[in-house]
């Protein structure tokens, strides 16, 4: 694999720094926040505990002074290593209440994903057991924010906005107000919109991204990209939002060369620009069933059995 150098983090507002993940913060890392107020704050844990650590030792602190850990979300790559930190500082751990289930333990994790008894459900472990072998620990979650509600650090402020879709529990955050925002898995990645599990929804995934445009934030920040997005900030969650009707006209002409059943359709792949391993195929299959569901209720196509007909 390519290493490549850049800082394991910068500051992006007073007191507020972006920890870069590995290999560029894409899966199965993430970006965090760290808040260096008169509490130390932890967003997400899913950066290596070597950026996290380097980043609060860069502050004048230890890994054992973190107050607190504000998890955006249940998945993987976000609670990362929250259980470690956890134990070495007592820290207290809050998340938006629907996601209490999905992080508290690996079986609520599963349950989330909606994969239990999946005939992939050995790879998706194996990928976890080789990738990811930190989040298997249960814990406690302490408390929880509530969305729209401001949350003070001493003189920082995060305010959690409930962004739905990419799962239910998902949750974007305004920095000292809404002109900077951590969009978190609306992650502006080429790859696009992701909603993959059990727990995902395209429309409220749409609504999400709708609802952050009408924040008008200025400067967006991403699990998965290395850098804030301070350009046409607008313009890339529309060019976001765009790629949804993309992967529909995706599936309307597969459908039209005969391919027009979900298991065909993923075997193609889709919507996934390939199929690095086997767990990979539950996902494009959840997102081709939210897709079918859509455009069911749209009245784009029928289904009947398994084939899937454009009306
Ligand atoms: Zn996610």
């Amino acid at each position: 694999m390519m290493t490549e150098e850049y800082e394991p983090h910068i500051e992006i507002a007073p007191n507020v720094h972006l920890i870069r993940g590995e290999n560029r913060a894409r899966f199965p890392e993430a970006n965090s926040l760290l808040i260096d107020d008169e509490i130390l704050v932890l967003v997400d844990a899913g950066s290596s505990l070597r950026n996290i650590e380097r980043t609060v030792q860069s502050c004048g602190h230890a890994m054992k002074d973190i107050d607190q850990i504000i998890l955006t979300h249940f998945h993987v790559d976000h609670k990362g290593h929250a259980a470690e930190i956890m134990n070495l500082s007592q820290c207290e751990l809050l998340c938006h209440p629907l996601a209490k289930q999905g992080i508290e333990s690996l079986d609520g994790t599963v349950e989330f994903y909606g994969i239990k008894g999946h005939q992939y459900y050995s790879s998706w472990r194996e990928l976890i057991d080789i990738r990811l072998p930190h989040v298997v620990e249960d814990y406690q979650v302490t408390g929880f924010f509530e969305s729209g509600k401001t949350i003070s650090f001493g003189e920082t402020e995060l305010i959690p906005v409930h962004a739905p879709g990419h799962t239910k529990d998902h949750t974007v955050f305004g920095i000292n107000g809404t002109d900077i925002v951590f969009l978190v898995d609306i992650d502006l990645t080429r790859f696009g919109p992701w909603y993959g599990n059990a727990v995902s929804d395209i429309h409220e995934f749409r609504e999400s991204i709708q609802r952050i445009l009408a924040l008008e934030p200025k400067v967006g920040i991403s699990s998965h990209l290395l850098n804030p997005i301070e350009t046409n900030l607008r313009e890339r969650l529309l060019q976001y939002l765009a790629i949804f009707d993309e992967r529909e006209q995706r599936i309307i002409q597969n459908i039209r060369q005969g391919i027009n059943t979900i298991r065909s359709l993923a075997r193609v792949p889709t919507i996934y620009p390939r199929i690095p391993m086997d767990a990979y195929l539950i996902f494009e299959e959840y997102m081709l069933e939210k897709h079918i569901d859509d455009m069911v209720s749209h009245g784009i196509v029928e289904v009947d059995g398994e084939e899937i007909h454009l009306k």
